[in-house]
């Protein structure tokens, strides 16, 4: 058995809905991805839409993308759009099914209104603070609002006046009336409805009471006909409100399935955090290459076709863990590696003069677009009397074991030809300035006749040719795998890797870089992937991203499994 359909055999979740449909209690799959436009999408909520997505599609049924926008102090349009934007990148289709929470604003008002009359609601005066306080701990039961018994016609008529704006924020909340004994906490009269004076981005000032989360959601499920609403863990312990809800208006019931949410080693993904690393400045914005949100990624240059397939391998679990990020990397370099087209860029250069090559002779080599693949062809690289080389590939004092240049060794050029350094030449102040080789013209195409071998290759560009390039080096945004791990009075942003981001100003890149459009995708020789940047790439301006450098740690990792 493959990995793939092991995963899926053992995937709970499909096991609950293949029975539902045995039983007789679903006839059809409809799944909803019901963000809250409060912040962009990061790679926790890119498990849950392929998860979605990927079960609709499974059972041939359908799936919403809803949007759930109760709160209009911290949602906006900006986010709505982000949002929409990339959930299609993902590769996800809704057809015509886009909808919102605030569309039922006026639905749910008349159901509170209907729990209202049958005396499962109430209008409560007691504040924020005080309501908190008679809630009670795990421990202690809590204790019932004074304004609990409140006729059906006042309850009535405050909450019409709640609606109608006759009071201040914070003065008046509809709760439900359940049990404040309850062990459960969430069942301890939860507030319905707030008041809140406030524009939303929809619907504007029509309305100034607001319902909460845990009122709204499984009714927006309800309204929908979704019949398996699939959420993270921490509302396992809010599915008995709503069930209590669905059944006290005996409307309809989806079935509410619960999996652990993803965490990441060396990254937060909590929107309150990523906003925070936005507000405060550690990043230059949601969509900066270093943060976990999918905007932030495909800017870096993932591919949607690995993060689903990274989706796809941590598959769905009941309890919480962490997954390595070496894990999403790996899924990431498999794809590039198919579809990335090689070309050489010397990202620190030192220049190198061969000596024996004529002056004005310039030719013309030919270099494959990707090893893995003959269809993408090749392109042509013009090779000169001076070239770059990585300075990091040269040594005056070779170490043992080192087969790139060094004073007397012999390398091989990519493509190209074999070299020799004959010496290096430094400036006043000692720093090498040049190294001064010599060329085998028999080894063209970086072959020799005699059948010797060198062990190093190199990449170069040819002086002459080669085209200035800015490349920005990434790293992990958190020096530690949990960020959250702080010493006292700090918070996770004390973690930040103050060299997360490095920017090289005088990279030189072979010409047909020239070419690249913003987010092109390429494999820098033993450098790494690295993209076009989306917003700051320009032809007279190319910038590059490196997506993910070419060592594979997790290749490693699983090569020692096997072991
Ligand atoms: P955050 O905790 O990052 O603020 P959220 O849960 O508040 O996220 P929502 O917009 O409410 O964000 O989430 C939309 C959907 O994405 C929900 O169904 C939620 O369960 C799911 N989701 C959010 N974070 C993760 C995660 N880390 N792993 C899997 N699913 C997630
Ligand atoms: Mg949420």
């Amino acid at each position: 058995m493959s990995e793939k359909e092991n995963k899926t055999s053992g995937n709970f979740i499909k096991a609950i809905i293949d029975e539902d449909l045995k039983s007789g209690k679903f006839d059809r799959v409809h799944t909803r991805f019901p963000p809250e436009p409060n912040g962009y999408l990061h790679i926790g909520h890119a498990k849950s839409i392929c998860l979605n997505f990927g079960l609709a599609e499974e059972y041939n049924g359908k799936c919403n993308l809803r949007f759930d926008d109760t709160n209009p102090l911290k949602e906006a349009q900006e986010y709505i759009d982000a949002i929409i934007e990339d959930v299609r990148w993902l590769g996800f289709d809704w057809e015509d099914r886009l909808f919102f929470a605030s569309d039922y604003f006026e639905k749910m008002y008349e159901y509170a209104v209907r729990l209202i009359k049958t005396g499962k609601a109430y209008v409560d005066d007691l504040s924020a603070e005080q309501i908190k306080e008679y809630r009670g701990t795990l421990t202690k039961p809590g204790t019932e609002s004074p304004f609990r018994n409140r006729s059906v016609e006042e309850n009535l008529d405050l909450f019409e006046r709640m609606r109608k704006g006759e009071f201040a924020d914070g003065e008046k909340v509809l709760r439900a009336k359940i049990d404040m004994k309850s062990g459960n906490l969430n069942m301890r009269d939860p507030v319905m409805y707030r008041i809140i004076h406030a524009s939303h981005p929809r619907t504007g000032d029509k309305w100034c009471i607001y319902p909460m989360y845990d009122w709204a959601h499984g009714l927006e499920d309800s309204i929908e006909g979704i019949t398996h609403s699939i959420c993270t863990l921490e509302f396992e312990d809010h599915r008995p409100l709503y069930d209590w809800f669905l059944d006290q208006l005996g409307i309809f019931h989806p079935r509410q399935i619960e999996f652990a949410r993803l965490n990441l080693n060396y990254t937060v993904l909590s929107k309150r955090k990523l906003l925070k690393l936005v507000e405060e400045g550690h990043v230059s914005g949601w969509d900066d290459p270093r943060m976990p949100t999918i905007a932030g990624l495909r800017r870096r240059g993932y591919t949607p076709e690995a993060i689903r397939d990274f989706s796809d391998r941590i598959g769905v679990a009941k309890s919480n863990s962490v997954v390595d990020i070496a894990l999403l990397d790996h899924c990431l370099r498999e794809d590039l590696n198919k579809r990335a087209l090689r070309r050489m860029v010397v990202l620190r250069p030192l220049k190198v003069v061969i000596e024996n090559y004529p002056e004005d002779r310039e030719e013309e080599l030919e270099a494959e677009n990707n090893p893995e693949d003959p269809s993408m062809g090749s392109r042509k690289l013009p090779f000169s009397k001076v070239i770059y080389v990585e300075r990091d590939d040269f040594r005056e004092e070779a170490p043992r074991k080192w087969f790139r240049l060094a004073p007397g060794k012999e390398v091989r050029l990519k493509h190209a030809y074999y070299i020799t350094c004959r010496e290096a030449v430094k400036n006043e102040q000692g720093e090498i300035v040049e190294l001064r080789c010599t060329y085998d013209p028999a080894s063209k195409g970086g072959w020799t006749k005699d059948g010797r071998k060198v062990k190093g290759t190199l990449h170069w560009v040819s002086a002459a040719h080669a085209v200035p390039v800015e490349v920005r080096l990434y790293d992990h945004l958190f020096l530690k795998e949990n960020p959250e791990e702080v010493e006292e009075g700090q918070d996770f942003t004390a973690n930040i890797n103050p060299d997360s981001l490095i920017v090289l100003n005088n990279a030189l890149a072979e010409p047909d870089l020239k070419n690249a459009k913003p987010g092109d995708r390429f494999q820098f020789l033993r450098q790494g992937y690295f993209c076009a940047d989306l917003k700051d790439h320009s032809s007279e301006h190319p910038v590059f991203n490196r997506t993910v450098t070419l060592r594979d740690s997790w290749a490693k990792i699983e090569k020692k499994l096997q072991s």
